[in-house]
């Protein structure tokens, strides 16, 4: 059996085993929803589906007429997307805890990967949805940033941002809170000078959820969609922009993996970049 949980703990859920497929998604929604490259889920009949608490927690945001995306409304975190339709429970693999281990099958919808994206494992890669899955065609959304601009939005796009000038640096976090925040294997974030982000619209629909236990650990996201936005840290005097949520290349590319120590052991790394076990020295 495999526990999963929002980072807060207000939302808690069970599967009994095993899975049924386990997919590494990069279409546009997957990417604003979890803000960052892509979304893992673990896909498992619903009827091997609990809760164990914290349904009434769970919002659900309706990204197209017929697909919804739930979250915690206290932190934002992807909760288990139940498809009645199909049957099935496609729970978000960062927050699975346990002990369970499966593989991951594929990388899906390649075709919308982000610029700033390089894939170097040997999964399978398929444009759009895998062969043997007919479902209708979901485009977008596709916003496309002002010409010489950074810009950013969320998945509903109450939020929207520009960044300007040069980021201080891009990586990739491995750490447990990020991928719980992020209902992801992993986050990448481009960093800027916190007097480099100015928002253009929704500022006052972003809700901050801080984890009691951590100095700086705070997670910023949009009230109505649950999708991560950059999240200004005055104490340190940056802006963390969960680079999913981009509608623009920033230019700059991940420079390094940091916190590997805590990776998911269903995310290997391939690429040649840096690794630190924690902050990079
Ligand atoms: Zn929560
Ligand atoms: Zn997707
Ligand atoms: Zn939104």
């Amino acid at each position: 059996m495999t526990i999963g949980s929002c980072l807060c703990g207000a939302v808690k859920y069970e599967i009994d085993g095993p899975f049924q497929m386990m997919v590494h998604c990069h279409c546009s929604r997957c990417r604003k929803h979890h803000g960052t490259a892509f979304a893992s889920f673990a896909i498992a009949p619903l009827a091997n589906f609990r809760w164990i608490q914290g349904e009434g927690d769970v919002v659900s945001y309706a990204s197209t007429p017929h697909s919804h995306r739930p979250f915690c409304r206290h932190c934002g975190s992807v909760a288990p997307n139940l498809m009645q339709d199909a049957g099935i429970a496609a729970c978000p693999a960062g927050n699975l805890v346990g002990d369970f281990s499966f593989g991951m099958e594929a990388h899906i919808f390649v075709g919308s990967k982000a610029e700033w994206e390089t894939l170097t494992d040997s999964l399978p890669r398929f444009e759009e949805y895998p062969p043997g899955v007919a479902a209708p065609a979901i485009p977008g959304p596709v916003r496309s940033g002002m010409p010489g601009h950074v810009t950013g939005s969320c998945l509903c796009g109450d939020v929207t941002y520009e960044v300007t000038g040069t980021p201080s640096r891009m990586s990739i976090c491995h750490c447990s809170r990020c991928q719980k925040a992020r209902s992801a294997g992993e986050a990448t974030n481009v960093v800027y000078p916190d007097s480099q982000i100015k928002w253009l619209s929704g500022a006052d629909k972003i809700r901050e959820y801080k984890v009691p236990d951590a100095k700086f650990f705070t997670v910023a996201f949009c009230e109505r969609c649950g999708s991560p936005v950059p999240r200004i840290s005055k104490e340190r005097g940056i802006v963390v922009v969960p680079a999913g949520s981009l509608d623009s290349d920033p230019g700059a590319r991940p420079q390094a993996h940091i916190f590997v120590g805590s990776r998911a052991p269903w995310l290997p790394i391939t690429d040649s970049l840096p690794q630190f076990p924690e902050y990079p020295t």
